[in-house]
């Protein structure tokens, strides 16, 4: 990765050293409290701008002689945030990388620093606002988008105050307002679904022609808000609505359970957003994000699926989203019903190495689920719950996967719980676990008989 980098790096380098004026240099700088990493990396949207090594006292810089203008994020592994940067800005931000730290304490101070400060106190703003705005979501239609109005002028009326008193350009005006707009926006376009489940009524609620009247303003291809998180989700849930709604009044569709309706929707959808979305990198992005969508709820394999992931790779103009999907599918493909299962090797606490299919052989049925240390809370309830399921199915052997923990700690955590030893796997290599048993969630469970898949996409809660 480090590799990688370097040569990302030389490359803009190279490239933009010609034909800049000393005036379009953009400075980037900051210190890191509590690091979590040794680097800064710039990106605009998928691409490396830069990196930066952090120096002894937790400080890092960027000189740019030029810049792609507009929305940037810069990555503190594991976190990230946005920042807008113009040519010639000299910016400085101030963090604290404790997780629950990160955003909040996130300062910038320079130019552009009232955008890049509106953006951070929005996304805050949001995340606050969460929970009060999913508890109007079982009221009716006209109370529900006062509430969520209002909520949206408070905001715009600060942007406003903000642009009395200082000048900012016209396109960062334009990304501080999307970042008021379209966590709005996305509210509305989810209302309907959940005011349906919140209320339990039995159909979606009519809706007044003006519930969504921000549609008529809509831009579905801009390229400057293709990779901002707030406009993505609601472009995202945009479309599910449309084609949710398309398909119950136009296709006549009750259910959207099956397997044979998801892939209707999920194909028509596809086929909205081939026919609204120009902008390249947005419609690849979404069409990649229907694919995985439906893969990882339907996980089926069949002639109907072969041809939907064939009008995928048809649309799709990125090479690796193509390379992903067809992978994933792959994956699926092997984990059907009544195949053997695939090879992959975990180690046990005797730090020997066998593989799923030799843990499954001494058992009628084995069941396989995962954990992390990091979450310990998740750690918590299923260590109790497969206690239980132990119980109810004494002849079952429960078998725990370990991911993404050091295997010291592993050890550690399995020898301060008391737990049997001979139960417990170390998956080393969480990427290539994650790809061949397609871990989606962590409350998933792999299901075996006589060492043959009967449910390689149990839920450790629901399939049993
Ligand atoms: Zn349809």
């Amino acid at each position: 990765m480090k590799r990688l980098l370097l040569i990302l790096t030389l490359i803009v380098q190279f490239s933009c050293s010609e034909n800049t004026t000393s005036s379009d240099t953009v400075f980037f700088a900051g210190e890191i409290v509590n690091p979590t990493s040794d680097y800064v990396v710039l990106y605009k949207n998928e691409t490396v701008v830069d990196s930066a090594k952090l120096d002894d006292n937790n400080r890092f810089s960027f000189t740019l002689s030029t810049i792609d203008e507009g929305l940037h994020h810069f990555d503190h592994a594991p976190q990230y945030q946005y920042v807008f940067l113009e040519k010639g800005d000299s910016l400085l931000i101030r963090l604290n990388a404790s997780p629950a730290y990160f955003d909040e304490s996130l300062v910038f101070s320079g130019d552009n620093e009232e955008v890049n400060n509106f953006m951070i106190e929005m996304f805050l703003t949001y995340e606050d606002e969460e929970h009060l705005v999913y508890s109007f979501f079982k009221l009716p239609p006209e109370k529900f988008s006062q509430k969520i109005d209002s909520l949206r002028s408070q905001k715009l009326e600060e942007l406003e105050l903000l642009l009395n008193n200082e000048e900012i350009s016209d396109n960062a005006y334009a990304i501080a307002k999307a970042s008021v707009d379209y966590n709005s926006y996305l509210y509305k376009e989810k209302y309907p679904f959940y005011h349906k489940k919140k209320t339990g009524e039995d159909t979606i609620h009519e809706l007044d022609s003006n519930f969504y009247d921000y549609r008529s303003t809509l831009n579905l291809n801009d390229k400057d808000l293709s990779y901002f998180r707030p406009y993505y989700d609601f472009v995202k849930h945009h479309f599910g609505n449309l084609s949710y709604m398309a398909c119950s009044q136009d296709c006549g569709m009750e259910d959207f359970t099956s397997a044979k309706s998801q892939l209707h929707l999920n194909k028509h959808k596809m086929g909205m957003i081939d026919s609204l979305v120009r902008e390249e990198s947005l419609r690849d992005n979404l069409f990649r994000n229907v694919a995985m969508d439906y893969l990882l709820k339907v996980h089926m394999a069949n002639d109907e699926c072969d041809k939907f992931i064939k009008d995928f790779e048809r649309l799709s103009s990125n090479a690796a989203h193509i390379e992903e999907i067809k992978h994933l599918y792959k994956g699926i493909q092997g984990l059907q019903p009544n195949s053997e299962l695939p090879h992959l090797t975990l180690e046990d606490t005797e730090g020997n190495m066998t593989t799923l299919k030799e843990i499954s052989r001494h058992h009628k049925h084995t069941v396989f689920y995962f954990w992390t240390a990091d979450q310990k809370r998740h750690f918590r309830n299923v260590i109790k719950h497969v206690a239980k399921l132990k119980k109810l199915y004494p002849k079952h052997k429960f078998v725990g996967i370990n991911l993404r923990t050091g295997k010291a700690n592993w050890l550690a955590t399995l020898e301060d719980g008391n737990f049997d030893l001979d139960e417990h796997y170390w998956g080393g290599d969480f990427k290539m676990v994650q790809n061949t048993l397609i871990v989606d969630h962590l409350n998933k469970c792999i299901i075996t008989q006589d060492t043959l898949i009967l449910d390689a996409f149990g839920h450790l809660y629901a399939s049993f």
